[in-house]
């Protein structure tokens, strides 16, 4: 557990050194690659964080976590702690996501307005912004697909979004709970379950040998969940540790902090905490508060095993 929360703010913190670049500025910028938080660029983006710090990705997660009560995720209490962090000075937030907790009677209506914004897109909006804050509901012991849904629509209401988050959720429960890898098939057969157009980007991570073919960086779907599924689902394939899959991912540009949560949450759960290199862990900034945090949960969500 504490491999897959460390791996969600690593992959948050490192790929902001690369978010929202293109593969040729991400070279110009780091030609030998981006390995260290103290060589992130300081561009007008970038500089509004410490050197280290997650964004909100990580942020969102929290509060998740922060709503995990009894064994399992308390929705309105979740929905709450995401109107309080978007009350505050929210530095990354999504579009999606920011419409959707503006709303006044937000808490009350979450349904409501969550589904409002995606039919006013014509259903057309299906953003990452669920995805990159998932990873801790994998870690739940029972119910893990109804949580993530109902998590998921909190902000995104889109089929592909939460097929997205279940895939993402139950590979990292069965890795956790269950020492055991959800194969090909049945990351297709959850997919399906969801959305005929995941199909697709299952089957493109799944096929390239190259983390490259996904066009990480291309700039008109920048954001869009399925793209970052395939991120992370490349990584859970083709990445044999945990600093190959960090590194590669974050290398790619596009929307790198949040395919570099996702993708390094399922790596952390795959290799486990005593896998990721201790300079990762060490220079993340405010790492004591998040141990502190992190490990409070999983007390919680291993007294339910008891
Ligand atoms: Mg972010």
């Amino acid at each position: 557990m504490l491999g897959c929360l460390y791996g969600q703010a690593i992959g948050d913190a490192l790929g902001l050194g690369t978010e929202f670049l293109n593969k040729d500025e991400v070279l110009k910028h780091y030609p030998n690659g981006l390995s260290r938080y103290e060589n992130i660029i300081q561009d007008a983006h970038r500089r509004r964080w410490h050197k280290g710090a997650w964004t909100d990705d990580t942020d969102m997660m929290l509060c998740i976590l922060n709503g995990f009560d009894n064994g399992k995720f308390d929705i309105l209490q979740v929905a709450k702690n995401f109107k309080d962090w978007a009350d505050g000075e929210p530095m990354g937030i999504g579009a999606h996501t920011f419409k959707v907790l503006a709303m006044g009677d937000y808490v009350e209506k979450h349904d409501e307005c969550s589904r409002l914004w995606w039919e006013l897109s014509r259903k057309s909006s299906a953003a990452n912004g669920a995805l990159m804050r998932t990873s801790v509901v994998g870690l739940a012991l029972d119910n893990v697909s109804e949580q993530a849904e109902a998590i998921c629509k909190l902000t995104h209401y889109d089929p592909r979004c939460v097929g997205s988050c279940v895939i993402a959720t139950s590979i990292i429960h069965d890795l956790i709970w269950n020492n055991k890898q959800l194969s090909y098939d049945e990351i297709k057969t959850i997919g399906a379950q969801y959305d005929d157009r995941i199909a697709e980007w299952i089957d493109l991570a799944y096929q390239s040998d190259d983390i490259a073919k996904l066009d990480l960086d291309e700039t008109h779907s920048i954001g869009y969940t399925l793209r970052t599924l395939a991120a992370a689902l490349w990584c859970y394939w083709h990445a044999d540790s945990f600093e190959a899959g960090l590194l590669a991912v974050v290398n790619e540009g596009g929307d790198a902090d949040t395919n570099g949560a996702i993708a390094c949450a399922i790596l952390g759960a795959k290799y486990g905490y005593n896998a990721i290199p201790r300079y990762y862990i060490e220079n993340l900034h405010n790492e004591i508060e998040y141990r502190q945090k992190v490990n409070g949960f999983i007390a919680l969500a291993i007294n339910e095993k008891e």
